[in-house]
């Protein structure tokens, strides 16, 4: 098989059309409309991420997605991120869509006075921005101009640093390994468009590249691809066929709390500047849909799949058995679909296999006369089980 057939029938854009899972529309170039089996992965991608961060002791915020033209210079981003903005204009005030999520986090930060007891503070945000890409580089999912990053911005005492980089870098395993991903990491220096001092670059480059020495990781230096505030650690996700996708990052920042004025009153009493860390896990949620609908080519996990169940009933005769069945498993929280058309059983199989869907229970009149269904899993294999028995096998496959 070549790698370009393979490829090609994992196509996410091919899949997204028909698995129905999100449209790419004239109206929004490269801003993607989600269906509503779409949806769902996006709803469980996050709900996974939400229940890891809060664990590992984050707090979730949301920030506006437009702001005044004033906040940006102040950041830098209207100096350094000008042609990738999006701009408006509201009661004679220029606005500016946000195109990073960090200038929102650090206005929370520093809306009150903080105490070094209170650090690290690590705020998560599920943040919509936008970046105006060429339309031509445009493509499905995976270049996008408008894009939910899997944000975070922690406030760190200066000896938290390593610490603090070192959880980063454990729930980064966490996440890639649930959906069984390896990775490779690359640490990304002082770009030739920079904020700061030289020194303050070297120092942040020593400390990121001190961590990934602890933990004996393999990494390759990207000289020169540092974002402008900070130098970056990036990590590239290697899919079910080896090919390999940039994802997370971890960013060590000392310009933003600077630009700022970040502060919090020490044990010694006296005011002191916060180092700040930016890191995204999924990247964004689009861009990571993608590389999983190519990753599992359309067959996700159960927890995943849109669609968990389809009952087909093999005639009109065993409708109400099928709706039956069907409340069953909503009663245990599975997502189940039933295929009531009036169509040949060979027909309905053949479209529920089209949707990639997990399971399929058909029940016919011999399964209805003996409480029983016949499961049938994505590989064509089936077996004649007793009601109750099918829906345990996919309650204890869904807690796999
Ligand atoms: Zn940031």
């Amino acid at each position: 098989m070549s790698a370009s057939f393979d490829s090609e029938k994992r196509n996410h854009r091919k899949l997204g059309t028909q698995l129905e899972l999100f449209i790419s529309m004239e109206e929004a170039p490269g801003m993607p409309f989600f269906l509503p089996k779409g949806m769902v992965i996006r709803d469980e991608l996050e709900k996974f991420w939400k229940k890891e961060h809060r664990k590992a002791g984050y707090q979730e915020i949301k920030t506006p997605i437009m702001m005044k033209q004033e906040l940006w210079e102040q950041s830098g981003h209207w100096k350094h991120y000008h042609e990738s903005m999006y701009f408006s204009n509201v009661d004679d005030q220029s606005y500016a869509i946000k195109p990073m999520n960090c200038p929102g986090a650090v206005l929370i930060y520093n809306s009150r006075r903080r105490s070094y007891r209170e650090l690290p503070i690590r705020y998560g945000e599920l943040g919509l921005v936008h970046r105006h890409e060429l339309s031509g580089s445009l493509s499905g999912l995976l270049r996008v101009r408008s894009f939910t990053q899997d944000d975070a911005h922690l406030f760190v005492l200066e000896d938290q640093v390593q610490k603090e980089l070192h959880n980063v870098l454990d729930l980064i395993d966490v996440f890639y390994s649930k959906f069984g991903f390896r990775y490779k990491i690359e640490l990304s220096t002082r770009p030739e468009e920079y904020m700061g001092s030289i020194a303050m670059w070297d120092k942040a480059e020593e400390d990121l590249k001190r961590v990934l020495q602890d933990r004996n990781a393999d990494y390759q230096i990207n000289e020169g691809d540092g974002s402008f505030y900070g130098p970056k650690i990036d990590f590239h996700l290697v899919d079910s066929i080896g090919r390999s996708w940039q994802c997370g990052t971890v960013q060590l920042d000392f310009q933003m709390p600077e630009k700022f004025n970040c502060e919090y009153i020490g044990e010694d009493n006296k005011v002191h500047r916060p180092i700040m860390i930016h890191r995204a896990i999924y990247g964004s949620i689009e861009r990571f849909m993608a590389i999983l609908i190519e990753h599992y080519e359309g067959e996700f996990p159960m927890w995943l799949a849109p669609v968990q169940v389809k009952v087909l009933p093999i005639s009109q005769a065993q409708m109400d058995y099928a709706l039956q069945v069907k409340n069953l498993l909503e009663n245990k929280g599975l997502r189940v679909e039933i295929d009531d058309r009036d169509e040949k059983i060979g027909y309905k199989i053949r479209n529920a296999q089209m949707a990639k869907t997990p399971y399929l229970m058909v029940v016919g009149k011999k399964e209805m006369e003996e409480g029983k269904v016949s499961l049938r899993n994505r590989k064509g294999i089936s077996e004649v089980l007793i009601l109750e028995n099918a829906i345990q096998f996919i309650i204890d496959e869904m807690r796999k």
